[in-house]
């Protein structure tokens, strides 16, 4: 250590929330350059290729073959999928010399099926796996928490490429479970859930999320039956439609000033001989969707007044679209938008595409605005008084609501993503006609599948769920080193020769060793022991005189005093 390239930092960095961020800061692992950009220092580079090293060994265990291709990207691919376009302002453009444009990969399956169509010809090269431990950038809108987003960062993806279902669901199946062996190996604790494939495309996705409480997804899961989705995915059960005959007539009334869901429940409640929840109300919310590189278009989205408009859900639904409230301007802009009072008939009026929850089936009737200030309308029915444009995936799924299998209710959790894994289907094969020679003469077109780990995501998740209150706590995994051997006093030559000896025997042991050797004071090398996290600590110290060493077990805090003889055996032990 007394060579190491490494200082720690007492202090939190300014702009850390998170503990991983800051912790891995501290113990000097990372360094920021730039918002999103981070520089790996020898500890942190050390965990980070232990975790591409379990990775690598995973996906060659399930036949992967590793190649790697640039970051460096020509557009034209791109823009056969319509990925130039929908990646937005995710994707990292630039212009060479010759003024053409190019982008920096922010995921790779346009050039992975360009790649195999001009290898492959025969059925008999089926099927394959290839897969890159490389660099991603993507210009997230939110770099955040360090490594955990950044702007650059290490992913493992991979693709699969077979000539029919059968073989497309078996390479699905086994990334599936090597996926649950990283994981393992890593020892995160994490749930496999269903999820929209967004601008990816393809029919199937799941993802892997690691349970936090600092993540950004949230899932949900049914303890009875199993299910478990990210929010974003939930399909929201639909009642049946119901019989509309019958129903009263819907009637505009002067409802006064009540803009808001609870000024009009207590309004309805003092003046309907009934009684009113927040749920008989429909909620009109504006929005503006912007498909990448159009003009924004203005959507309804009307759900029941007892629930919130998720925006991360309603994103999803529109994905590659991005959507966003609508701003005082933009009320300005269309002033058939009465603030407070917007209903579906003026905004259908108007020629605004008025998308609804599902549960707003045929045959419900809704307490909602009647466009005028001042005035609600009572027992608008839907599929009588309005029809909307469709259904959409927007309102908020909370704890106790049913379970879209039918067999419970969902509670839900928070995680972070650490891989997710596409059914791509033919999306990328039809853009690139990537068809090989069929065993009966005729061509196959190939099936895809895409599947990615975030590995330099991974460094802080495990960082993440280890740590506690003093710093850092790796798993033997992929701990920078096995053993920090702490020599207590610099000055005291029979310690220096014995942790020399110490390391040594450790070393022949199989085991990698830190060694601090520094001129510091003990209080500050323990403070620093813990803050860096290797597994095992050992103090050579005032004891050695007699034969024994403290041996600390940083996880459990566990302390023992061993003779040096028996070393190598006690920790084999904790193995
Ligand atoms: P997120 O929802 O977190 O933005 P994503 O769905 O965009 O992730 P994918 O395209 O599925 O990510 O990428 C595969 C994996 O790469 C993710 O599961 C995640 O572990 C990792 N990853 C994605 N974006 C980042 C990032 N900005 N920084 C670090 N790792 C990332
Ligand atoms: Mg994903």
């Amino acid at each position: 250590m007394s060579s190491l390239f490494l200082r720690t930092l007492r202090d939190d960095p300014a702009d850390a929330e998170v503990p991983s961020h800051k912790l891995l800061v501290r113990a000097g692992y990372v360094r920021r350059v730039a918002p999103g950009v981070y520089t790996w220092l020898p500890l942190g580079l050390r965990v980070l290729r232990r975790v591409e090293q379990i990775v690598r060994e995973e996906m060659d265990a399930i036949g992967g073959q590793e190649i790697l291709l640039p970051a460096l990207l020509p557009k034209e691919p791109y823009e056969a999928t319509g990925r130039w376009t929908d990646y937005g302002p995710n994707m990292f453009r630039l212009t060479d010399r010759k003024g053409v444009q190019m982008g920096l990969g922010p995921t790779h399956e346009e050039f992975f099926a360009q790649l195999v169509k001009s290898e492959y010809s025969s059925y008999k090269d089926l099927p394959v796996t290839l897969y890159q431990i490389q660099t991603k950038y993507r210009d997230e809108e939110r770099p955040r928490a360090g490594i955990l987003r950044g702007r650059e960062f290490v992913m493992k993806d991979s693709y699969s490429f077979d000539l029919d279902d059968a073989g497309a669901k078996a390479s699905y199946a086994a990334h599936r479970e090597a996926y649950q062996r990283i994981f393992a190996r890593l020892g995160v604790r994490y749930v496999i859930v269903a999820a929209t494939s967004g601008a990816m495309g393809g029919s199937a996705s799941e993802e892997f999320l690691a349970e936090s409480e600092v993540g950004e997804d949230t899932f949900v899961r049914c303890p009875d039956s199993g299910y478990a989705a990210n929010v974003e995915a939930v399909v929201t059960p639909a009642p049946p439609a119901r019989p509309i005959d019958g129903l009263p007539e819907a009637v505009v009334h002067d409802t006064e000033n009540t803009p808001t869901i609870a000024t009009l429940v207590d309004w309805a409640n003092r003046t309907l001989d009934r009684t009113v929840t927040a749920a008989d109300t429909l909620k009109n919310v504006m929005v503006k969707v912007t498909h990448p590189g159009e003009a924004p278009q203005i959507v309804g989205i009307g759900v029941p007044g007892d629930r919130e408009v998720d925006m991360k859900r309603l994103e999803a639904s529109f994905e590659p679209s991005t959507v966003d409230l609508l701003d005082e301007a933009d009320f300005a802009a269309n002033p058939f938008l009465v603030k407070g009072y917007i209903g579906p008939r003026g905004l259908q009026a108007n020629g605004v595409r008025f998308l609804v929850d599902p549960r707003v089936v045929d045959g419900t009737a809704w307490i909602t605005g009647a466009d005028e200030r001042g005035k609600h309308v009572i027992d608008l029915v839907a599929g009588r008084d309005f029809t909307p444009d469709g259904t959409v995936e927007a309102a908020e799924v909370r704890d106790g609501d049913a379970s879209p299998d039918g067999m419970g209710t969902l509670v839900s959790a928070r995680g972070i993503e650490i891989g997710h894994i596409f059914a791509l289907g033919q999306k990328y094969t039809d853009a690139f006609e990537v068809d090989v020679l069929g065993e009966n003469g005729a061509p196959v077109r190939l099936i895809q599948g895409s599947y990615g780990v975030g590995v330099s995501r991974m460094v802080a998740v495990v960082a993440e769920q280890t740590h506690d209150e003093k710093g850092l706590s790796w798993p033997d995994a992929i701990a920078p080193f096995d053993v920090h051997v702490v020599i207590a006093n610099i000055k005291d030559a029979t310690l220096v020769e014995g942790a020399g000896r110490v390391a040594a025997a450790l070393e022949r042991s199989g085991r990698t060793v830190l060694l601090d050797d520094r001129k510091a004071s003990p209080g500050v090398k323990f403070k620093d022991a813990e803050l860096l996290g290797m597994p095992a600590i050992v103090v050579v110290g005032r004891g050695y005189a007699t034969g024994l060493v403290e041996v600390r077990h940083r996880a459990t805090g566990d302390v023992a005093e061993v003779a040096v003889d028996d070393l190598v055996a006690t920790l084999d032990a904790r193995r």
